[in-house]
């Protein structure tokens, strides 16, 4: 019930739409990236990757590989390369169609990182030190400008297109929150430029949690056992999720509270097989945790394959895949300078 009322309240705050939500037709666009910095795991396909392909077919979108980003992570160069390639595959793998979607690299459209710096200019310190992803980021790598300033970077990305929604995962919503923040603020100050855009939300896998800590979000950072990478091999996956944490007890029931393992795993089952989770409680109603989660584990295999299969195809072809990456940059580029040059216009840039 807490859980609920802190869900609604959440949605009210931030404006967000739930992905279930009758869409409007029409060109509406949408906007949003992933970073090249590890493995890309079933949170970021189903809170993030999977709706950017439903969103193709209705909205005019914007999708990209945000190698900027990465980078507050110091990543090894050839690493950088190698995983931003790797995305821009895995994305197509996925059911990118780029004939239908604006597929780009970030650092291909300098905008990006010039309106960045812009919005540090009106952005006070303090909101930046609040944002929950710097704290437990710099945490681990330190504290760094480029992970203070990830949101303002984050802001442009989004601004830069003229969004109205951001299909996102739960953990971006207060970086979005931010972005409007940011658009409103400008244009009170400048005059009417940035139209403020709206989270979407796929609501039951907007936050994934980790298979080894079901009580923080599955993240690429986190380790290999904390997720299911989309190119990860049958019997690795087998063994991840058999090794997966679970709670004590032996009802397979949905309770985030009492059983965030199980729920866990319950959501993620949903997610790929279309069943509803009762549906799933009373199909394994008397029934043990080792059966279960031996379901699940056939069940990814089956479901990513095919994605798998995509992914290496088009891995063998990287020339194809870095046209299509400087053709979604140019186009990319044409759409961010028209922003830019009124934004320039406006804040008295010769
Ligand atoms: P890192 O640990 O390097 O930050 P990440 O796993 O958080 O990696 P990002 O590239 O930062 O991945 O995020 C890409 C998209 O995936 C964002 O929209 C984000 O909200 C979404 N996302 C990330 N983790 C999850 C998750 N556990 N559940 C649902 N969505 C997620
Ligand atoms: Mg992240």
């Amino acid at each position: 019930m807490r859980c609920l009322r802190m869900e609604r309240n959440l949605f009210f705050r931030y404006n967000i739409k739930m992905a279930k939500e009758t869409l409007p037709v029409g060109r509406q666009v949408a906007v949003s990236g992933v970073q090249p910095s590890g493995d890309i795991h079933i949170g970021n396909y189903l809170g993030a990757i999977k709706q950017f392909v439903e969103l193709q077919n209705k909205y005019k979108t914007f999708f990209f590989i945000v190698d900027l980003h990465a980078l507050t992570e110091n990543p090894d160069p050839k690493k950088l390369r190698e995983q931003t390639i790797n995305l821009a595959a895995l994305y197509i793998a996925c059911g990118l169609n780029p004939k239908k979607t604006t597929l780009f690299i970030q650092s291909h459209v300098p905008a990006h990182a010039e309106l960045g710096w812009i919005l540090n200019t009106i952005t006070p310190l303090g909101e930046l030190q609040r944002m929950t992803q710097f704290k437990d980021k710099s945490e681990k790598h330190g504290v760094l400008a480029g992970l203070l300033n990830y949101p303002t970077l984050m802001a442009a990305d989004i601004l830069l297109y003229q969004p109205d929604i951001v299909p996102v995962g739960e953990d971006q919503v207060q970086h979005v929150e931010l972005t409007r923040t940011l658009a409103r603020k400008f244009n009170s100050k400048y005059g009417e430029t940035f139209k403020e855009p709206k989270v979407l939300l796929q609501k039951e896998v907007a936050r994934v949690m980790g298979l080894d800590d079901p009580t923080k979000k599955m993240s690429k950072s986190a380790g290999l056992n904390n997720y299911i990478a989309l190119t990860d091999a049958p019997d690795v996956i087998r063994k991840k999720i058999k090794t997966a944490v679970t709670d004590s007890g032996s009802e397979i029931i949905y309770n985030t509270e009492a059983k965030p393992g199980i729920s866990n795993l319950l959501s993620i089952y949903s997610a790929f097989s279309g069943e509803t989770i009762s549906k799933l409680e009373s199909k394994y109603k008397d029934k043990k945790y080792g059966e279960f989660k031996s379901d699940l584990a056939e069940l990814l295999v089956q479901k990513l394959s095919p994605i798998q299969e995509k992914y290496k195809s088009l891995l063998k072809n990287k020339k194809s895949l870095m046209k299509i990456l400087d053709a979604g940059a140019k186009a990319a580029n044409k759409v961010a300078e028209k922003t830019m040059k009124e934004v320039r216009e406006k804040i008295g840039l010769i």
